[in-house]
């Protein structure tokens, strides 16, 4: 796992000099967290815990589609290549562009979300539109860049007018993902939102109760935190005070593994 993030984990403590506490507190404002919510101490915080997984029945074994073994020795040109020319599903004839995935190949952090929407289908790029805006903010209320972090999409492609991918085109876009998350090795990743939670975890259990705990991604041993879409969150800025916690689970999470 990777080192380098140390010292943007320890700017969230006490520590922070006035003018990057000030920083802090404008990214927080651009997220609509309370200033007051900084004050949460680690014992405030939920427990850290595996959580035990209910695994749900699949349509079909990725294997069945595209194979997790025809990627699986693919390195990240290759990975590219094989999503642009992608067309196991039919996601692929009113696609745009294919969103691969964008930010830094070695990052601890590896944020994955549901779906291309409208914006990111034209610019090829995860997270741009508003949604992406406040996910910006988010990172850097933790003291993350943007390009610091990998995020990528459950979906590769756009669902026709943002409706919720659906499971055969989830089967076929896995083995890209799991390839990529195999190049990252993260030490932690971070689901947006119930459709990544959900598909990631096997589970139909709401995104309320799967939040707010560490989870372990399949058999991999890596810690996956569970939050709220940032779209959702522009829709429901109430629920900003439960993400900042979920975030602050997460620096911690990865704290305690360094
Ligand atoms: N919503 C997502 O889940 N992913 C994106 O890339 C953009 C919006």
């Amino acid at each position: 796992m990777n080192t380098r993030n140390e010292v943007t984990y320890r700017s969230m403590g006490a520590d922070l000099s006035s003018g990057a506490r000030s920083r802090q507190l404008q990214y927080l404002q651009a997220m609509g967290v309370q200033a007051w919510e900084l004050r949460l101490s680690a014992a405030e915080l939920p427990a850290v815990e595996p959580a035990a997984i209910g695994a749900t029945e699949t349509v079909a074994s990725p294997d069945e589609v595209v194979g997790q073994s025809a990627v699986s020795g693919f390195d990240w040109e290759m990975l590219q290549a094989g999503v642009e020319a992608c067309s196991l599903c039919e996601l692929h004839s009113s696609r745009t562009r294919t969103v691969f995935g964008v930010g830094n190949r070695n990052a601890d952090w590896l944020l994955i979300g549901e779906a291309p929407g409208r914006d990111e289908d034209q610019q090829g790029e995860p997270f741009v539109g508003r949604a992406g805006q406040l996910l910006n903010a988010m990172l850097l209320a933790i003291g993350l860049q943007r390009d610091q972090v990998y995020i990528a999409n459950i979906l590769k492609c756009r669902p026709p007018n943002n409706r919720d991918p659906r499971p055969q085109e989830v089967i076929c876009c896995e083995p890209y993902l799991m390839r990529q998350i195999d190049l990252i090795q993260p030490g932690l990743i971070l689901a947006l939102g119930r459709i990544a939670a959900q598909n990631l975890l096997n589970t139909e259990t709401p995104i309320g109760k799967l939040r707010g705990r560490v989870h372990q991604f399949r058999d991999t041993g890596i810690p996956l935190i569970a939050t709220y879409h940032p779209a959702y969150l522009l829709r429901s800025p109430l629920e900003k005070r439960k993400t900042w916690q979920d975030l602050q689970l997460a620096v911690e999470t990865l704290r305690g593994q360094g």
